[in-house]
């Protein structure tokens, strides 16, 4: 029999995200890597390997998306042969309304997503464009789109409506919520390792990486989440402002002449950690400097009481709480934020130990605590390529069951 193997692709603006996983007994990771700063002089093609004299960096030559993926390919090619790829899933920042489930990309499709774009301007014609790109290449290679947005369709219209006048619900303005690969893959694996029922219970998921959102969760379903209409709402971020008073726009409008091109830019791409530090947008270097430098300090003590604040609330919403889920760059791997988030919510029921927590154990609480605190490690593209192989029936009759250490 054929292999075969799902190649999932996380495409932003000036880079591409790739895996390629063999569908076998379980989904078994080949490699991953990236294609970072397209369409700049200094541009690098990077792969890691099963194995890592496999891996390698190199500058390459990609003036756009549509080289990058020939480059792809091309390797892909010579290094696996011609049918190496059954199907391409592709993660797509937002689905709207509609897409709820995974998807097969069809040209109806596309023109949907292309109605979508002013929700997600940054990325979804990116997107779009890779698809293309794949599409023109090999024209009957399947491709999958896997939104960002379906984990929270179930949200509670209390959770969804705005409180803005009611004629933006009907354009789609509302609470959609993203990082929805992670809170998918998180749900199964939390069910994987502590049991179904701990899968069931009230659980709020902390992603905290670059992108950073928490989700409540009660029988495996997204009832809230910090997210909003765009990835620039919630908790403060690396480059993020997180929620701001709506009421700073006109301010700045009226005292900078400030316009909605450069509001969008200072929001999304310097504000956060970077905005408060003046320094840097990444948690480590933010913590090496917080003794000897006070912007660093108060950027770290702001993410922290943000993420306190956001726990408490979904703990509210959920009518109390079981489990508590760390994830992601800063939530896998960072005992100060996990401890300071922690932190005088024993009200709550949530004891840290300490030695769990510097070892970035997989249970991270005290025996006498009420909640359960866990690390996760998340993984968007075992996701991907999860949802791709049941939704075209690749894995009839095969485990894809997540396997630690398989990917
Ligand atoms: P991600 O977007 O999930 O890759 O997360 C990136 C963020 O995780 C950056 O802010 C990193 O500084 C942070 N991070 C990664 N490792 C650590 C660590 N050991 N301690 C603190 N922050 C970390």
């Amino acid at each position: 029999m054929e292999p075969k193997n799902i190649l999932t692709v996380n495409g932003g603006s000036s880079s591409i995200k790739f895996a390629l996983f063999a569908v076998g007994e379980a989904l078994q990771r080949i490699f991953k890597g990236s294609i970072e700063r397209i369409g700049l002089p200094d541009a690098v093609f990077k792969v890691k390997g099963a194995e890592a004299a496999e891996d390698f960096s190199r500058p390459v030559v990609v003036s756009d998306h549509m080289m990058a993926v020939d480059l792809l390919m091309d390797w892909i090619e010579d290094r696996i042969g011609r049918s190496a790829v059954t199907a391409v899933g592709h993660r797509v920042v937002h689905g709207g309304a509609k897409y709820c489930e995974p998807q097969i990309i069809t040209e109806a499709m596309v023109a949907d997503l292309k109605q979508l774009a002013p929700f997600a301007p940054e990325h979804l014609p990116q997107e779009l464009l890779l698809a293309e790109a794949f599409r023109k290449r090999f024209p009957d290679l399947t491709q999958v789109a896997c939104f960002d947005t379906s984990f929270h369709h179930t949200l509670p219209r209390v959770a969804q409506l705005l409180p803005i006048p009611r004629k933006y619900e009907a354009q789609g303005v509302r609470r959609y919520g993203f990082h929805g690969l992670s809170y998918a893959f998180l749900v199964r694996e939390l069910a994987r390792v502590a049991g179904t029922e701990a899968g069931m219970g009230r659980v709020i998921f902390a992603h905290l990486g670059n992108g950073a959102s928490l989700a409540a969760v009660h029988y495996g379903q997204s009832f809230d989440t910090s997210m909003c209409f765009t990835p620039t709402a919630g908790v403060p971020m690396s480059t993020r402002s997180g929620d701001l008073d709506p009421g700073l726009a006109c301010y700045l409008a009226r005292e900078e002449g400030m316009d909605p091109a450069g509001f969008n830019e200072m929001v999304n791409s310097r504000s956060g950690l970077l905005g408060m530090s003046e320094t840097s947008s990444d948690m480590r270097d933010l913590l090496e400097r917080e003794k000897n430098d006070v912007r660093a300090a108060e950027a770290v003590a702001v993410f922290c009481y943000q993420v306190k604040k956001w726990i408490g609330s979904f703990s509210a919403a959920l009518g109390g709480l079981d489990t508590l889920v760390f994830s992601a760059g800063i939530g896998e791997n960072s005992p100060q934020v996990r401890q300071r988030i922690c932190t005088g919510l024993g009200f709550l029921g949530i004891e840290i130990d300490e030695e769990r927590n510097l070892a970035n154990a997989a249970v991270i609480s005290a025996e006498n605590s009420r909640v359960f605190v866990r690390i996760i490690r998340t993984n968007e593209e075992w996701m991907i390529a999860s949802l791709v192989s049941e939704k075209l029936g690749l894995a009839l009759g095969v485990e894809t069951t997540y396997k630690e250490g398989a990917t």
